[in-house]
């Protein structure tokens, strides 16, 4: 890890270091008033744009709309509105489609998405659906030309036989109109240089962005990581031992341990982030602090 010896500023000519934020819909009341704090307090950071997930087996269709048309009426952000092709027959999907384009929504990232049984499932596409994320990526092309975001995985998809399958399906989805891919998170930058060698090597040169998770909740995100293929390192795990009780510390530990995860990565050229919040703003507001990302005045 080569974080700048002090005295130097680590950021020295990255100045145009670029972050998104990722929300999820809110179930609850005060769900929503946690999200809307959230994104209050990350708007003035001026991201590229947020996103909306889209819940298991389609299960926050109406949820993520409202958000998503709700930070179109009440901001000044870009939201991004996530879509998988779980449950839904073509039609039905088309008309989600149009329906964020009436809203105002100009950016969708395409997900196949899990099986509504649950991850590790075998996935079957819906009887007249769309089979893959890379069949969705045309569908929302043909509609419109909205900007569109994939997923990337720097540790293979756990379905996936390999990591260069994995780069056969981003280089289709790329094919379909694709612009950027999304890491799933990773705590190990090893897996992302190589993953995106390999990518560059395959000719595919769309901005891969790392996905960044601050780990608060360490027992939360290795439980969270396992389901998704995701490597947990032991001195990660070494660092939060014995914490269960001390939120105070996990905190300092998950803000320092991202700041290292982030200078590693600018150190090595990376000038796109995208955070998966949680729904939380501080730890991830002193990260874009820390990257020297500075609150616009309102317009
Ligand atoms: P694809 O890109 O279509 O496939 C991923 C990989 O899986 C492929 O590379 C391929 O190698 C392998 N694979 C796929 N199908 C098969 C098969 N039938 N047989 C063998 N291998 C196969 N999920 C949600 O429900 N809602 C969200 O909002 C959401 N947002 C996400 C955002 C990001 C940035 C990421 C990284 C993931 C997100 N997911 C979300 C999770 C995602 O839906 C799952 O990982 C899902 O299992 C794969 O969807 P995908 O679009 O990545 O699939």
């Amino acid at each position: 890890m080569s974080v700048a010896s002090l005295g130097a500023d680590p950021l020295l000519g990255t100045a145009e270091i670029s972050v998104s934020f990722e929300f999820f819909p809110p179930k609850t009341e005060k769900m929503e008033e946690t999200l809307w704090a959230a994104i209050r307090r990350l708007e003035p950071l001026a991201p590229r744009f947020v996103s909306v997930t889209y819940g298991a087996g389609g299960s926050t269709r109406e949820r993520t709309h409202a958000t998503v048309a709700r930070i179109v009426k009440e901001t000044s952000l870009k939201p991004a509105a996530h879509l998988t092709c779980v449950a839904a027959t073509r039609a039905e999907i088309d008309d989600i489609i149009r329906a964020y384009y009436e809203a105002g929504v100009r950016h969708i990232v395409a997900l196949r998405g899990d099986p509504p049984e649950g991850v590790g499932a075998s996935y079957c596409p819906h009887p007249g659906g769309y089979a893959n994320a890379a069949e969705l990526t045309a569908g929302i092309k043909r509609i419109a030309d909205f900007e569109v975001s994939v997923s990337a995985y720097p540790e293979r998809h756990p379905e996936s036989p390999s990591v260069e399958a994995d780069i056969d399906m981003l280089a289709a989805k790329v094919d379909a109109g694709a612009s950027r891919a999304i890491t799933q998170f990773f705590f190990d930058n090893a897996h992302f240089y190589r993953y995106v060698d390999k990518v560059r090597a395959r000719g595919i040169d769309i901005p891969i962005v790392p996905g960044i998770l601050p780990v608060v909740n360490f027992r939360q995100a290795a439980a969270f990581a396992t389901r998704c293929g995701t490597s947990v390192p032991a001195w990660l795990a070494d660092r939060f031992e014995g914490l269960e009780d001390d939120a105070e510390t996990r905190k300092l530990i998950a803000a320092a341990f991202a700041a290292e995860q982030v200078f590693d990565l600018v150190n090595h050229g990376v000038k796109d982030f995208h955070f998966y919040t949680m729904n939380r703003a501080d730890l991830v507001y002193a990260i874009c602090r820390l990257l020297g990302i500075k609150p616009k005045p309102a317009a």
